[in-house]
């Protein structure tokens, strides 16, 4: 069977697996991404996975993969194949997808921003299918988003397109990562709940799941951290429904996990600020921790959609 592989690399795991042209998955895998012992060891990991991975396709369906797609974390040069910089693996301007053509004997590799390879799969098999256009928001560590436009996703001039978590909602507000203060991430991530929690509560243990579960409760103290966070994300997807204008804004990642508890308000509080515009559907994500190399998989398979018709 003709099938391609797809990998995701993450800061701690990496997710994998075959997949058919339907996107339906024939064999899956994981393994640690071993940062702990330098980025070289790293790439090297990531290649002998990709390798491995191959050798599983030939011994199970009698043919190698077709392609291979592989997303990761950090600013990628998706065009030239080149992850740029990540801060959590350590690697600068690093020519990924020479590297695995190269291992895998000449096949054809996509390299794709983790967050929009995720995007990419949840509009096309996950909760935006059949969408023309959606934004996706994975609300994890940080906060980050993906534009999708008719079954592909919006990159920008630079690679920064649909970067919503440094959107800033409050001005002043929290010191960000990014050097700015009152971005949307700093609010409303599973890590900034899980902070803000953490300081109501006096438990330093305390995170965004157990937040969630003080809100179902009815612990008002609570209710006074998630609403901070609810509001946050409110105005962020109310801002970008006045820029972009999408029919459904897709809410994944960790605190998404809270199902109701987050939507209910979240949808109350997008409905209450919209003015002229059109309220989106605000749906949950469907494909969970494995959105990534799913996308990573799509985007293999579109190379060799691309090389059919070139
Ligand atoms: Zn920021």
């Amino acid at each position: 069977m003709k099938h391609v592989i797809a990998l995701d690399v993450g800061g701690t795991g990496m997710k994998a697996a075959l997949l058919a042209q339907d996107g339906s998955v024939l064999f899956e895998a994981r393994r640690p991404t071993g940062r702990e012992h330098g980025t070289d060891a790293v790439v090297a990991t990531i290649l002998d996975f990709a390798a491995d991975l191959a050798e599983e396709g030939r011994s199970r369906f009698g043919q190698g993969p077709a392609a291979a797609g592989v997303a990761v974390p950090g600013t990628i040069d998706e065009k030239n194949g080149i992850a740029v910089f990540s801060a959590n693996l350590g690697w600068r301007d690093l020519p990924m997808r020479k590297l695995l053509g190269e291992r895998l004997g000449g096949l054809p590799v996509a390299l794709g921003h983790d967050v929009r390879t995720g995007g990419l799969a949840e509009g096309r098999i996950g909760a935006g299918r059949g969408v023309g256009r959606f934004l996706f928001i994975a609300l994890g560590t940080g906060i980050a988003g993906a534009i999708g436009i008719e079954g592909r996703i919006e990159a920008g001039a630079h690679g920064y397109g649909g970067e919503i978590g440094h959107v800033v909602v409050r001005p002043g507000g929290p010191q960000c990562g990014c050097g700015a203060k009152g971005c949307l991430e700093t609010l409303a991530s599973a890590s900034a709940v899980s902070r803000a929690w953490a300081a109501a509560s006096g438990d330093p243990a305390a995170d965004a799941a157990a937040c969630a579960a003080a809100v179902q409760a009815g612990d008002p103290a609570a209710l006074a951290v998630w609403h901070q966070a609810v509001d946050a994300l409110a105005d962020g997807i109310v801002l970008a429904q006045s820029l972009l204008d999408p029919s459904t804004v897709i809410v994944g990642g960790g605190l998404a996990e809270a199902g109701d508890t987050l939507f209910t308000p979240l949808r109350a509080a997008v409905a209450e600020r919209l003015t002229f515009q059109m309220p989106p559907k605000v749906v949950p994500a469907m494909l969970k921790d494995t959105a990534a190399s799913l996308g990573a998989g799509l985007l293999a398979w579109d190379l060799l959609s691309m090389e059919v018709t070139a």
